[in-house]
């Protein structure tokens, strides 16, 4: 047998994948387990490989077997180097790309080139209120409520049948402690009233569950944001070294946004000075994704920029330095000239952004994930790395001895899974106390980042992290062998 990936002592892999609970190989949880992987000393593994493979040669154990075990490990846990820290400036590679190949580079623009402040998510969270006041009818003590940033996180779905926010794995299963009605936890005994299970069906996913809802306050929240952009709009200063670098090496460029010209120039001026639309070849604003990728019949528009009209005449051709509003992909492509694999677009959205560019017209694609900031910045503290240490090492531990039959020793394994649960809870709080990680439940990848890794060659927090390779960069994805 082959050893694994990065490991040059005598674990084996199916010991290593009940070790790291690992199942696939995605790339950041896989980082973070390369890296235990790598800092815990795998030429000296004897401890740990007695941990590791005892069990495997007998299912009955005394309770003296199993509190050595449990403190052997410990022992293994305590002397553990710890892994090296995550860049949070890496991108991240879910499918190999190679930059050299990509010869026009696309970007939406909220939250992809520009990245917002919080006091953005306040201002949409009390605008929500009013429209669901005015326009809804709910009762008007709801205006009282205060937004909690620490509250929701991305990738959650809401039943709006049922009134329950939920965080889901990549098998559509709930995670234990992430389900609410408002900010009431739902227990899984109600959970399991509700649906009959604690998995949903993918029909049932995709059909009766939400992301998101705000639509109707864009264009108030839009006016708001204009009038103050410095305090909406966070400026990254290394946004202009990206622009100009793609410009310096003869890469075609382009927006498509669903935002209003007005306020992408107001933003984009901050970001890259009065002549930012030198650095792009194509603007398209009002694009109304996702169906600007899949409904060709929709005709693009010129807008007059210096009176804010319509030109209503066919568009016949896409010239730099004009807006077009509306229009659609297959025109565009057509227009331009473009194979899609030597295109590289850009947005924060897996599905509505991502997906049919990927899957239909053979895109590759960029995530810009600003929560991999604090993803990141969680997975390299000391109370994370020491919590999952010992974590990975229990739940091996408890895996391999759970099959014994005496009481005494059914008991001893009630105590260590009551000790796992507990650490699963502290590691979920770290992150968010309600809904955990955006990438990670207690054992799979979230039902986000399912979507994220199928739909996105790559992925990173913000665009300037590409300054840090060059334009002829080949990223390869994280591998595990298996065999
Ligand atoms: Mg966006």
């Amino acid at each position: 047998m082959t050893p694994l990936y990065n490991c040059k002592g005598p674990l084996r892999l199916s010991s290593f994948r009940s070790f790291c609970s690992l199942t696939k190989p995605f790339c950041l949880q896989h980082n973070l387990f390369s890296l235990c992987c790598k800092s815990s000393n795998m030429n000296s593994l004897s401890n740990k490989t007695r941990v590791i493979t005892f069990v495997t040669q007998s299912k009955s154990y005394s309770t003296e077997s199993l509190r050595k075990f449990y403190a052997e490990g410990r022992s293994l846990w305590e002397k553990k180097k710890l892994p090296e820290d995550i860049n949070s400036s890496v991108v991240f590679a879910s499918n190999e790309l190679d930059l050299g190949e990509i010869k026009v580079y696309g970007f939406d623009y909220d939250y992809t080139i520009a990245q917002y402040s919080p006091s953005v998510e306040k201002l949409i969270y009390d605008l929500g209120k009013k429209a669901l006041i005015s326009k809804y009818r709910y009762p008007k003590e709801i205006e009282s409520l205060e937004y909690n940033r620490s509250y929701a996180v991305r990738g959650l779905h809401y039943d709006i049948q049922n009134g329950l926010l939920m965080k889901l794995d990549q098998f559509q299963q709930i995670q234990i402690g992430s389900i609410y009605r408002g900010l009431t936890h739902v227990s899984m005994e109600e959970v399991r009233k509700i649906y009959g299970s604690k998995a949903l069906s993918l029909g049932y996913v995709e059909g009766h569950l939400r992301g998101s809802a705000i639509g109707s306050i864009h264009p108030e929240m839009h006016r708001i944001v204009g009038q103050d952009v410095p305090k909406y709009l966070v400026r990254d200063p290394k946004l202009v070294d990206f622009f100009q670098r793609l410009k310096r090496s003869g890469k075609e460029t382009f927006i498509i946004t669903n935002s209003p010209y007005y306020f992408v120039d107001l933003g984009m001026t901050f970001l890259l000075g009065e002549n930012w639309q030198d650095y792009f070849d194509v603007v398209i604003a009002k694009a109304k994704k996702p169906d600007f990728f899949t409904d060709n019949m929709r005709p693009f528009r010129e807008l007059v920029k210096e009176i804010h009209m319509t030109c209503w005449g066919p568009v016949k051709c896409l010239e730099k330095g004009k807006v077009y509003l509306e229009g659609n992909l297959s025109s565009l492509q057509e227009m331009k000239n473009w194979d899609g694999q030597g295109v590289l677009y850009f947005g924060d959205h897996p599905y509505s952004d991502l997906a049919d560019v990927s899957l239909h017209h053979l895109w590759r694609t960029g995530a810009i994930i600003w929560e991999l900031d604090d993803e990141i910045r969680i997975l390299n503290s000391l109370d994370y790395k020491r919590a999952i240490g010992w974590l990975q090492i229990l739940q091996n531990i408890i895996e391999n001895c759970q099959d014994s039959d005496e009481e005494d020793a059914r008991e001893v394994i009630l105590e260590w899974t009551k000790e796992r649960d507990e650490l699963r809870k502290k590691t979920k709080d770290l992150f968010n106390p309600y809904f955990g990680s955006v990438f990670r439940t207690h054992d799979n990848p979230t039902y986000f980042s399912r979507r994220l890794f199928r739909f996105a060659d790559i992925y990173t927090s913000r665009l300037s992290n590409l300054n840090n390779y060059s334009v002829k960069h080949t990223f390869y994805p994280r591998k595990v062998n298996f065999y």
